[in-house]
């Protein structure tokens, strides 16, 4: 057994690192105080090969591994949760579930320029009135000679209002939507040029600010049938496989939002002084401090095994679940305790831990909100679920040429 990373690891750990200080840093207290998504930052991670740094080099990738995309999460979101958000959409619930589960047609045409970030994908399941409960989305698609035709909702999807491509979910045996069977249910790609799809963004959000999160709608959107994405009836598993993916980032993003709360609470509890002693001299602080070392170690722990289990060609959804809700729980602590380090301080944009407060709490609903996560776990335990094997699955590391 070997805990640690690999010269190539640490020197991409490194580089990432610089361009988030360098590139990101500077702007987010004001994106995220005027709630703008920056476009150029896609076109700066596109043109540095960010965007597509663990695809396969035969689609135009980077070829690094999934460990590398674990580091670049915590990376980004050490800066800010909005910028981790781009790789967990863009590359793990967009490009992931397409180099596993298309075709090569599909592959060959929309992966490349996703890759080189020259076009950005995004990923629909969530519904006005379905988000846990995903047998209950709306949204349909009929089959018309060689097209699809898709009607229905998505909300609070991320970069919609960005994205240029989008895998979305809809139900194509509208009797097994009836009886919540979801293997009526299909995945399908479609571009924003699409007749009959708008998208819009969302406002007022508690967090991720700094990031675009909207809605997309689909009125009548005639697509090519050689745009679903797996067979008819895959959707679910689809959907199911593309969070596994998303998860994994999400629980390495968290790893960096702790490490975050962690360093500007340590440089505070240095500098405030009460009662003539810098304020890390105080146990009760010291106890905060220590919690968030902890928690970063285990957080680290847990998404680097993932990963290593992705390389392998793994099935790790329990492992990257444990991981996903261990993270997002330890997150929300960290930054809480980081406010309180900072005082009256850390409840002003003056110090971005109250941002990293606000941010960590949409990772304890999105990608299976917290409680679904127990119940996965407790399901596995308890022979409830076991992993049922796939007709796709995600490339080992390394890919072939
Ligand atoms: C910032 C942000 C970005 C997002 N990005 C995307 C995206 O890119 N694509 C996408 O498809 N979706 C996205 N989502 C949506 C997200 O996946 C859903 O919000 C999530 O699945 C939860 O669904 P819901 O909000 O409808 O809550 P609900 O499903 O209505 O649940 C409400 C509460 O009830 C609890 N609950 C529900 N069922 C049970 C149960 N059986 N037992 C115990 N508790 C239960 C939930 O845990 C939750 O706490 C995003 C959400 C946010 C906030």
């Amino acid at each position: 057994m070997d805990f640690s990373l690999s010269a190539d690891h640490k020197e991409f750990q490194e580089w990432i690192r610089g361009f988030a200080s360098r590139d990101l840093d500077p702007g987010i207290s004001e994106a995220d105080r005027n709630c703008r998504f920056d476009k150029k930052i896609l076109a700066r991670m596109g043109e540095l090969g960010i965007l597509g740094h663990c695809l396969p080099e035969k689609y135009n990738g980077g070829g690094l591994d999934y460990i590398s995309l674990g580091l670049a999460s915590e990376e980004l979101e050490y800066t800010d949760t909005a910028y981790r958000e781009i790789l967990s959409v863009h590359i793990a619930l967009f490009c992931l579930p397409l180099l596993s589960w298309g075709t090569d047609e599909l592959k060959n045409s929309y992966l490349p320029k996703c890759a080189a970030g020259e076009k950005i994908g995004c990923f629909g399941l969530t519904e006005p009135d379905a988000g846990s409960d995903v047998v209950g989305i709306q949204s349909h698609a009929r089959r018309e000679g060689g097209h699809y035709i898709l009607n229905g909702q998505k909300m609070w999807i991320s970069l919609a209002d960005v994205a240029d491509y989008f895998i979305v979910f809809a139900w194509t045996d509208l009797e097994k939507k009836k009886a919540r069977d979801h293997s009526g249910m299909s995945a399908f790609l479609l571009e924003r040029c699409d007749p009959g799809i708008s998208t819009g963004s969302i406002h007022g959000k508690l967090g991720v600010r700094a990031g675009n999160t909207g809605w997309v709608s689909m009125d009548d959107v005639k697509i090519p049938a050689d745009r679903l994405v797996g067979n008819e009836g895959e959707g679910f598993k689809i959907a199911m496989f593309g969070i596994d993916q998303g998860r994994y980032t999400v629980a390495a993003g968290s790893a960096g939002l702790i490490r975050a709360c962690l360093d500007s609470s340590v440089k505070y509890a240095k500098e405030r002084h009460t009662f003539k002693v810098p304020t890390g001299r105080h146990q009760l602080v010291k106890q905060m401090i220590a919690g968030m070392v902890e928690s970063y170690e285990i957080t680290r722990l847990l998404y680097l095994k993932a990963g290593w289990m992705k390389n392998e060609g793994l099935r790790c959804t329990l492992e990257t679940s444990i991981a996903k809700r261990f993270a997002c729980e330890a997150a929300e602590k960290s930054a809480s305790n980081a406010v309180q380090i900072h005082g009256a301080y850390g409840f002003s944009d003056e110090y971005p831990v109250e941002r990293h407060f606000r941010n960590c709490k949409a990772a304890q609903i999105y990608e299976g909100a917290r409680e679904i996560h127990t119940i996965i776990q407790a399901d596995y335990a308890l022979g409830l679920r076991e992993d049922k094997p796939l007709r796709r699955n995600l490339p080992p590391w390394p890919f072939e040429r």
